[in-house]
């Protein structure tokens, strides 16, 4: 549906977005995972045309969204980060305004723009001021207008920043629902919010792509490690002698501590972590050496994705850059 081929951005010698390629499948909901700054608004603004490359291009359905916009485009609906919307317009003519934008007329674009209101919900509130809307409701709006024009694909950008957290769960229900007839991208910097509503998960940092997967396989891949940290009255090759008789440590490091203790970590993969460190437990008391400390730190997607996300370019100043 979607191939993003080696898109790299540059904003004069600052590289935002590096040789980043991916590749949409219709049908899924993908959430675009990243800190702030990671590049999420930049590849989605090129994505829909809003913006130009550096190099690279995206192709939607076989379109290439810079040789032939009108064709791509149509296949899209996007919601920028800063939605425009015209604050001393009601919803239904704002929404009027958009789909006749779009090229809808007559009976088409009062069906379609009575058809997006109810989809989002926005009926209740279509005749009011959108500067008088709260910011679900605007949100709402935003979204309503992606959908003018029967997109195949929605892009939103953060569509739930700035929501309290009632609003935040009525506008992830909502992108669900969406979910259900459309191809949906949407990014946020919010790990539980992605596992919550996608089945796609693409991990973006320092502008670059460093993890697409289906949740549960991410997961599984990047929790599948604990580590243990253990602290015994013993030298490095005796604690070595007693980790050897046990299976699934690997990455095993000792570090001698004052007083002839050694403070050993190691990682495990093992299944049941527990039923490891019940084994590491009596290994050491069969072993006759005193077992001082005995630690299992549990490493969670959170964790992960901080590691993915912050350790990937030390030597990059990752200071904001004021736009224009
Ligand atoms: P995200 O949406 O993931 O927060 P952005 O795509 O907005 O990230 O920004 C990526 C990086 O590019 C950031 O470091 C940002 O400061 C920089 N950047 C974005 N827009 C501009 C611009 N117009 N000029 C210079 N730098 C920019
Ligand atoms: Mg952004």
């Amino acid at each position: 549906m979607i191939q993003v081929e080696h898109l790299t951005k540059r904003y004069g010698d600052f590289t935002a977005v590096q040789d980043l390629s991916f590749e949409i499948d219709q049908g899924h909901v993908y959430g675009f995972l990243g800190p702030n700054g990671a590049g999420k608004s930049t590849t989605m603004n090129i994505m829909t045309g809003c913006l130009s490359a550096t190099e690279g291009r995206v192709l939607i359905d076989g379109h290439d969204i810079f040789e032939e916009p009108k064709q791509a485009k149509r296949l899209i609906g996007y919601l920028p980060e800063q939605p425009p919307l015209y604050l001393g317009e009601s919803p239904v003519e704002y929404l009027t305004f958009v789909g006749r934008a779009k090229g809808l007329r007559g009976e088409e674009l009062h069906g379609q723009v009575a058809q997006v209101m109810d989809q989002t919900g926005v009926e209740p509130v279509a005749h009011r001021r959108i500067a008088d809307l709260s910011k679900g409701y605007r949100q709402r709006v935003g979204i309503a207008q992606a959908l003018l024009g029967n997109p195949k694909v929605i892009i939103l950008d953060e569509p739930t920043v700035g929501l309290d957290p009632i609003q935040i769960l009525e506008i992830r229900d909502l992108i669900r629902e969406l979910g259900r007839s459309h191809t949906v991208i949407f990014s946020s910097h919010i790990l539980s919010e992605v596992q919550a509503i996608c089945d796609r998960i693409l991990i973006i940092a320092h502008g670059k792509l460093v993890a697409f997967d289906r949740p549960e396989n991410l997961e599984r891949q990047l929790l599948g490690e604990n580590e243990i940290v253990l602290t015994t009255q013993a030298e490095p090759e005796e604690v070595e002698a007693v980790l050897a008789r046990l299976e699934t440590l690997t990455d095993i490091s000792h570090q001698n501590k004052p007083g002839g203790y050694t403070q050993t970590r190691c990682k495990t993969s093992h299944p049941q972590p527990y039923e490891l460190t019940r084994q590491l437990f009596w290994a050491f008391a069969e072993s006759d050496i005193p077992l001082l400390e005995l630690t299992l730190k549990k490493a969670s997607l959170e964790d992960v994705f901080l590691e993915l996300t912050e350790a990937k370019e030390p030597d990059e100043d990752e200071e904001e850059v004021d736009e224009g």
